[in-house]
């Protein structure tokens, strides 16, 4: 059963980036019906990840533009197209980068979530099923962000990119488990992996890695080293159980020497989450020979090529990545709502800053002076 709202068209309020670094603009935007398979979301909470944030500057990314960006969300299902059979209009949802078909080959392989249909692709700024954007102004489209574009009071969004939660769940919290928080969470329980007692390098102290840092210490880790260019990170991410930190600018040598010199021969694991090149060479050659396993979850440049000489993987050092920590959003990320319902996993302390909707911009400018974990904008009542 398709509602009567599911075929109207909504007017609301979004954030526009009308051109590459330029402050949003809050613009009356149309948000066309959902479409076969599709679903159209009320926005109530979205926070800023750094993703958003270079796609928005577009310096080492394609620029796609006019778009309407975010895609860390928590919102209730307003109407629903065709063929959505498992969300109802009222639904409490969490809005996903990366998509679950259900179908694919990746979807039914246990190993991967790399959906075929839905997998992330940030070049993209229209909706797969048609070709077509959902969202106008004046006749004009106005193009979507990873499938996403939740920085509008209202959104469409394919069903396969929309996980189900609790909706005992305070969206102002979980919001964040959409992208950042589950990426860094996962990285390290579902992929690096580490064992109790083992040592772990956390490259970048952002919210992904934090939230990584904070898988090492649910699984065990005894050392957890922290890594970031930033200093001020440092005070923060002790609350995070990071036990050492190292910041390369204090050295006059490559910080994977200086991490082997700590840890007598390199770490066990370690997780990139910086979105620097340079950065995720230092991870991968900083992990012991033998056994390490580094994983990388920083988003690169366009151009970037990773180079490190293949000695290192003869040597027995393991280089993975992973999208969204290997979560499958729809059937996964329930239960990592859970994990916080549960009190296992600790949200508040990632949240250092609230704006309203329509200070967005200033969520920007936390994020670009360090000042800022996630900071969540709150949408018109
Ligand atoms: P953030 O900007 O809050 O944190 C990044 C941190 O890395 C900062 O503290 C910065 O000082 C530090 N840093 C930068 N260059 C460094 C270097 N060379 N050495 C050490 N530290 C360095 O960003 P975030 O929101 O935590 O996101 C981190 C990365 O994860 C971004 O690249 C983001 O795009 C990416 N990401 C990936 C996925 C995925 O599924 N793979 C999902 C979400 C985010
Ligand atoms: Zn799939």
């Amino acid at each position: 059963m398709v509602s009567n709202t599911a075929r109207k068209i909504i007017r609301c309020k979004a954030a526009v980036a009308w051109e590459a670094g330029k402050p949003l603009v809050i613009e009356e935007v149309e948000v066309a019906p959902p479409q076969a398979n599709e679903v159209r979301i009320k926005i109530l909470f979205t926070s800023l990840c750094h993703t958003d944030v270079y796609f928005w500057e577009a310096k080492g990314q394609t620029p796609v533009f006019p778009r309407i960006l975010g895609h860390e969300a928590g919102g209730i299902v307003e109407s629903v197209g065709e063929g959505v059979t498992d969300l109802k209009p009222g639904d409490h949802v969490l809005p996903v980068f990366t998509g679950e078909c259900k179908e694919c080959q990746h979807c039914k392989s246990e190993e991967s979530n790399m959906c075929d249909l839905l997998r992330i692709n940030t070049d993209r700024g229209v909706m797969i099923g048609d070709g077509k954007s959902r969202f106008s102004i004046k006749g004009k489209p106005i193009y979507h962000f990873v499938g996403t574009s939740t920085f509008s009071e209202y959104t469409v969004v394919h069903v396969g990119q929309v996980a189900k939660i609790n909706p005992a769940a305070p969206l102002e919290k979980v919001c964040v488990l959409s992208c950042g928080i589950s990426t860094g969470l996962g990285a390290t329980l579902n992929v690096a992996k580490p064992t109790k007692g083992s040592s772990v390098a956390i490259f970048g102290l952002g919210a992904v890695g934090l939230a990584a840092a904070e898988g090492a210490r649910l699984a065990g880790a005894s050392r957890i080293i922290g890594v970031d260019l930033n200093s001020k990170r440092f005070t923060e991410a002790k609350k995070f159980g990071v036990t050492e930190f190292v910041n390369p600018k204090d050295y006059d040598k490559p910080v994977q020497e200086v991490i082997a010199e700590l840890t007598n021969g390199g770490v066990d694991r370690s997780v990139e989450c910086t979105g620097s090149l340079g950065a995720m060479i230092s991870a991968f050659e900083c992990v012991h020979d033998g056994w390490g396993v580094a994983v990388l979850v920083g988003v690169p440049n366009k151009d970037d090529a990773f180079k490190t000489h293949p000695i290192n993987l003869l040597n027995e050092k393991t280089l993975k990545g992973t999208f969204f920590g290997n979560y499958k959003p729809r059937s996964d990320l329930p239960s990592v709502v859970e994990m916080y319902m549960n009190k296992e996993l600790e949200l508040e302390k990632f949240i250092t800053h609230e704006v309203p909707f329509s200070e967005i911009n200033k969520a920007f400018e936390y994020m670009l002076t360090g000042e800022s974990l996630r900071c969540i904008i709150r949408m018109p009542a």
